[in-house]
């Protein structure tokens, strides 16, 4: 059955249309949504300096960058790095480095130079795009070209200091017309590759196809759930699959207008809304938790009466904070997208008076597994594709979907992924820690924080904040262990499992 909604054989089917994916085999996203004609109308604004990029000088642009990628010989399968904020030439870089059939892959600019290089290890990336101010996090890397974003540089100068060979601004100064290779590129084809921890383990690099991005991108068209009329605020980061999803690609194909925040902050949000009228708001909880708790100094300095239309995905949002907000915001619609990196998006929205239901639409956007890691794949995906979320959901008769808890290690401090396997390794490398357990610990402003159970070795008197400071010299901040309890042995299976259950319900039980 595919229409209405079915349980049979433990199946459960969409009341959605099944998306339809075009035909064409030989097609990457960027050509299926650049086909899309909207030409004059405004794609992206800088909402800090308000230059903007029409769709027709984004897709010029995006053709100039890949016609300079083929000129220093970027082909289908190589793969490019960009560490970068939020910014009008984010999509421009992946749509160019996808259109030639490279794969774009992202890290949070958060990360350290440890994390950075553990990530350039892995998938071996042959040029880098980043900012000036972020270029000292690839120092020491070699074999990596690197061009600048930033607009008002030298590059001439700069081209003399380590691997730095070009700027984007040159790039799209080039001439488009001449030089361009393109290697033939299929739907199956990878087109970026996203980091996440998946349901175990350190993070991993998820391969999503170009056919994952087009479903994608191919349901918010047919759902309507999102219109081209509409102005959108994007201060989600691109490098995460919400912001690649939604503003890197999906919106684009719907023709909407999208208003880009480098960084967070609630006032230059509710600017933003205020100045370009602003009528959907796509957030993570964490924002939520900001705009109600400052409610009454935001209403007061800013008019928000375009907005209409708040998501809220990446983590999950309370029924109070969901209340909190229609109670401050009366007029805004509240709704929730439920997805993983791995699913590319597989969410859909509910309205107003369903906001504690999850809806999920029938999609095949299940990623095609994750880089150069087979035993992770076949533990995450079955023999027939299947994806294993590692979260605890159930349906109900109307076919919502209820996330009801996480069963995989994952923590989400403010919708960032931390991997407690991450830490844990890191914990053991001290001289003084013979074991240790991280492990969720919850908290209302920021969904979960790291928290550490620590065995010392005999003799040791090393104190929380000694095994704070010594994690938080080594990682991105959204991922220090902000928590520390000490225990005589950690709790394991006979096979050596952490009982993270166990040690969630200890330290729960003492708030
Ligand atoms: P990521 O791959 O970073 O997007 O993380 C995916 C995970 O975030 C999911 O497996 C869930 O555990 C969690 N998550 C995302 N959206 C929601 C939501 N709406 N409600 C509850 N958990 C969510």
């Amino acid at each position: 059955p595919r229409s209405g909604f079915c349980k049979s054989n433990y199946f459960f089917y969409s009341k959605r249309r099944p998306t339809s994916l075009p035909p064409n085999k030989s097609l990457d996203i960027t050509t299926f949504i650049s086909s899309r004609a909207h030409h004059v109308k405004t794609a992206y604004i800088d909402a800090a300096t308000g230059r903007h990029l029409t769709y027709s000088e984004l897709w010029r642009d995006v053709d100039s960058v890949a016609a300079s990628l083929s000129n220093m010989g970027i082909r289908k399968g190589h793969v490019i790095l960009i560490i970068s904020p939020n910014s009008i030439y984010f999509p421009v870089v992946c749509h160019a480095v996808m259109s030639v059939g490279a794969i774009i892959t992202t890290s949070n600019p958060l990360n350290t130079n440890r994390e950075i290089a553990k990530q350039i290890d892995d998938y071996k990336p042959v040029l880098a795009f980043t900012t000036q101010q972020l270029v000292h996090k690839l120092t020491g890397t070699t074999n990596l070209s690197i061009v600048l974003l930033d607009e008002d540089i030298n590059a001439a100068a700069l081209m003399t200091e380590g691997n730095i060979v070009t700027t984007l601004v040159e790039m799209m100064r080039r001439d488009s017309s001449g030089g361009r290779v393109r290697d033939r590129v299929d739907q199956e084809d990878t087109a970026t590759l996203l980091y996440s921890s998946g349901t175990t383990g350190p993070s991993k690099g998820v391969m999503l196809s170009h056919k994952n991005l087009i479903a994608m991108t191919q349901s918010i068209i047919q759902s309507h759930f999102a219109e081209g009329k509409k102005t959108y605020i994007c201060t989600v980061p691109m490098f995460h699959v919400y912001g690649m999803g939604v503003f890197v690609t999906a919106l684009l194909g719907v023709g909407t207008t999208i208003v880009i925040l480098s960084k967070f902050g609630i006032h230059d949000l509710c600017s933003a809304v205020e100045k370009y009228r602003a009528t959907n708001l796509p957030v993570v909880p964490p924002i939520l938790v900001a705009m109600v708790k400052d409610a009454d100094q935001i209403r007061a300095k800013h008019d928000l009466s375009s907005l209409q239309s708040v998501l809220s995905g990446g983590a999950p949002l309370s029924k109070e904070l969901i209340e909190g907000f229609l109670e401050k915001y009366p007029s805004v619609i509240i709704r929730q997208g439920y997805a993983l990196t791995e699913s590319t998006s597989g969410a859909s929205t509910v309205t107003v008076e369903e906001s504690r239901r999850y809806g999920t639409a029938e999609v095949p956007t299940i990623m095609k597994g994750y880089f150069n890691n087979e035993d992770a794949t076949k533990s995450t995906l079955d023999g027939e594709g299947w994806l294993k979320t590692g979260d605890l959901c159930y349906i109900d008769d109307d076919g919502f979907v209820f996330v009801v808890d996480r069963l995989k290690e994952l923590i989400k401090y403010k919708a960032y992924q931390v991997p407690p396997a991450e830490l844990e390794a890191l914990l053991l490398t001290h001289p003084a820690i013979s074991d240790a357990a991280v492990i969720p610990f919850p908290d209302k402003d920021v969904g979960q924080y790291p928290m550490a159970y620590v065995v010392r070795k005999a003799g040791s008197d090393l104190s929380e904040t000694a095994i704070m400071d010594f994690v938080e010299r080594q990682v991105a901040p959204y991922k220090k262990i902000r928590r520390v309890a000490f225990i005589g042995l950690i709790p394991k299976t006979t096979s050596g499992k952490i009982l993270r259950k166990d040690l969630i319900k200890l330290a729960t039980s003492k708030i």
